[in-house]
């Protein structure tokens, strides 16, 4: 099942039968059933995916769409988790030690794919970082049963302005990476069946052309189930909250010289089974 926001309304991703992916409208399809809006979705997130994975895209109204027009696929997270450093390399480069507990990504900041994002300083790297949405609420989650807990896999940005990081007494990691646009996710919510390996999968992003990460999911060094349980071990996790899972080598900042983004250029992130999220940043 791949759920995404197309102009604020919840559709499901189909192919049809020329292969070219459709969208199908979730209320109208369902008859009401299940909500309009694309935060609903994971209300019952069991009963929603069920439904969704018997969609036909012959008889259930399904329309072209443009990427463009899509929004975040989870939009209004309850709450935004972004573990900082979990795979060797970044830490290496980053020079922090591995961690298992993330910092706030603010809601504030997700948008979709496509998305034009306002530069706020000239320091603004880029993060590409597979992205998991929870699909029910869930405390003291153990490794073993821990993706029964995951509605699906995105992708995401995690954008971070270096200065703000580095300001105050401590670092101020949650503000730096919480600008209005600076958490691109997309392009739709695939679930987590549609993965043969959902361990193990191609993650790379370029910056107008040029690869700049390019790694795998099975260098994390904290695995999806391992962090479900290390947080679910102290907080409550809610149905659509999202976790920015940490980023592979290769960001700007560990760059000699330091590379930053740089207003007009395009930044597109992809990983495998899920496909590419395109973020521009404004002239
Ligand atoms: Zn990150």
């Amino acid at each position: 099942v791949r759920l995404a926001n197309l102009g604020g309304r919840a559709v499901v991703i189909v192919r049809g039968s020329d292969g070219v992916d459709l969208a199908v409208d979730v209320e109208r399809a369902s008859g009401g059933r299940f909500s309009a809006d694309p935060q609903r979705a994971f209300d019952d997130w069991v009963g929603f995916s069920a439904w969704a994975g018997e969609v036909d895209s012959a008889t259930s109204g399904a329309v072209d769409f443009d990427v463009r027009e899509l929004g975040a696929p989870v939009p209004r997270p309850p709450q935004v988790f972004a573990i900082g450093v979990n795979y060797t390399e970044h830490a290496a480069e980053a020079g922090y030690p591995a961690d298992s507990l993330p910092v706030t990504k603010f809601p504030t900041s997700i948008v979709g794919p496509d998305a034009v994002v306002e530069l706020p300083s000239d320091v603004v790297d880029w993060e590409v970082e597979l992205v998991v949405a929870i699909a029910t609420e869930c405390r003291n989650v153990d490794r073993a049963s821990a993706w029964n807990h995951i509605a699906g896999l995105t992708i995401g940005q995690d954008l971070s302005e270096r200065h703000v990081q580095a300001e105050g007494t401590k670092p101020q990691f949650s503000l730096a990476k919480s600008f209005p646009g600076f958490g691109p996710t997309g392009p739709w919510l695939v679930s987590v069946d549609e993965f043969e390996n959902p361990d193990d999968l191609a993650i790379a992003c370029a910056l107008s052309g040029e690869v700049m990460q390019n790694g795998r999911t099975s260098g994390l060094i904290y695995t999806v189930p391992h962090l479900i349980e290390r947080l679910s071990g102290i907080l409550t996790l809610l149905p659509g909250d999202i976790i920015f899972t940490g980023t592979p080598a290769g960001v700007g900042n560990a760059r000699e010289p330091k590379r930053f983004i740089r207003r007009g250029e395009t930044l597109v992130s992809t990983i495998e089974g899920i496909g590419e999220l395109e973020t521009r940043f404004r002239q």
